[in-house]
């Protein structure tokens, strides 16, 4: 019996869809070539941000605010819990130019998210005793919360299975052919698979599996170099966020989680001496209490970056029954929900509650015939 549908790629976006399909009765396979949670979705913060570092994005923002309610209430269906850590997150200013920026955005915003509260220097570092002297404001939001990658991964994946859904690890899928419009097979390095649809969640990766349909998509890696530190007692449960993407959480087990800027230096899965060297001299300088923590773990992810940092959420021209589901940039843990309840809509319902128009991939194509008129 073949599947109603396969999904490629067993990360959050690949998870989330097996499990908002299967909650509606789809039967579904996910084909992954490692295991779970082997790319973006392991390397990750999963913090799930209110307003989300694309929020400014008008096409965002319902993907966004969905996605975090989702998320807020899904660990009630799950066996295990998604270790959510919900005590907010303080963005901080270390100079007057970033207090200025935190300012303006706090007026701009203030009437939109009435949680939020802003603090001068010395209520900053009150709120917050972990931060170093060098702080110079802070704009706390008790809405964004952070829960474990694998634990939310493995729930959706989990309750998929529980639902029926099927999982194979250590298939690498190499094409996808197609015939007259329809989806004929998937196939893969053990051997070929059929269903009516197909979903590719697979992240930074997925170019190349499209190349077999002779399809571009402009998806690239953004490299996300990370620190995890020893384990130490719960100093914080606020997710501290610095200007120039670095952030730090402290895990349920007590470990810290330090990270990271987006580089561009395709899928070369290296740390480097630079990056790390740059971090931890900026971390000891925001949060004094870094310089007696030792590191314990180094690694990185491949962030599926569009070129307009929007996803890419439907369905491929011409075959309307292979949907893409990536470039989810920065943002995929806390838009996996939303992203697998539109693509469980589009599939079953044919139509979706937050429309999915901005998030087709035909707008680079029409971008791109707008530039050469
Ligand atoms: C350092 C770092 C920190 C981050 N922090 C956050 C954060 O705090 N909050 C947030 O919302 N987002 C964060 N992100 C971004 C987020 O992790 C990604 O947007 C998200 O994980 C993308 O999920 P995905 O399922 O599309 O891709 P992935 O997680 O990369 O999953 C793709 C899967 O497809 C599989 N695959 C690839 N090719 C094939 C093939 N040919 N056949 C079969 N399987 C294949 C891969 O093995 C992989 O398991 C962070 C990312 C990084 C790197």
């Amino acid at each position: 019996m073949h599947p109603d549908v396969i999904v490629i790629g067993a990360g959050a976006i690949g998870t989330a869809c097996a499990y908002y399909l299967t909650r509606r009765g789809i039967s579904v396979l996910v084909l992954e070539r490692r295991h779970i949670c082997a790319g973006a979705s392991g390397a990750s913060a999963a913090i799930i941000f209110n307003a989300g570092f694309n929020a400014n994005k008008a096409p965002l923002q319902r993907l966004n605010s969905e996605s975090h309610r989702l998320i807020a209430e899904i660990e009630q269906d799950f066996e295990k819990p998604i270790e959510k850590i919900a005590g907010g997150s303080l963005q901080v200013a270390m100079n007057e130019q970033e207090a200025h920026e935190l300012r303006f955005y706090y007026e701009q915003i203030n009437h939109i998210n009435s949680g939020l509260l802003f603090l001068e220097e010395t209520e900053a570092r009150c709120f917050e005793p972990m931060l170093g002297p060098r702080v110079v404001a802070a704009l706390y939001d008790p809405a964004d919360f952070h829960v474990n990658p694998y634990r939310l991964c493995e729930g959706y994946l989990k309750s998929a299975l529980r639902r029926g859904g099927k999982v194979e690890f250590g298939v690498t899928v190499t094409g996808i052919r197609v015939q007259n419009g329809r989806i004929d097979r998937v196939v893969t390095d053990k051997g070929d698979y059929r269903a009516q649809w197909v979903v590719v969640a697979a992240g930074a990766w997925t170019p190349q599996i499209l190349r077999s349909i002779h399809m571009k998509v402009p998806i690239m890696p953004a490299r996300g170099q990370v620190i995890i530190t020893e384990p130490c007692s719960q100093l914080t449960q606020r997710i501290i966020k610095f200007f120039d993407h670095l952030y730090i959480k402290q895990t349920a087990n007590g470990n810290f989680y330090l990270g990271s800027h987006s580089e561009f230096a395709g899928f070369e899965n290296r740390i480097t001496l630079e990056k790390i060297t740059h971090y931890m001299q900026f971390y000891s300088r925001a949060v004094p209490l870094f310089t007696r923590l030792c590191a314990l773990r180094f690694f990185a992810g491949f962030r599926p970056i569009s070129t307009d940092d929007i996803p890419i959420i439907g369905p491929v021209p011409g075959c309307p029954r292979l949907i893409l589901a990536t470039g989810h940039g920065r943002s995929g843990m806390c838009f996996s929900a939303a992203t697998g309840k539109l693509v469980s809509e589009f599939i079953i319902d044919g139509k979706t509650e937050i429309p999915i128009g901005a998030f087709s991939v035909d707008r680079f194509s029409r971008m791109q015939s707008q530039e050469n008129l």
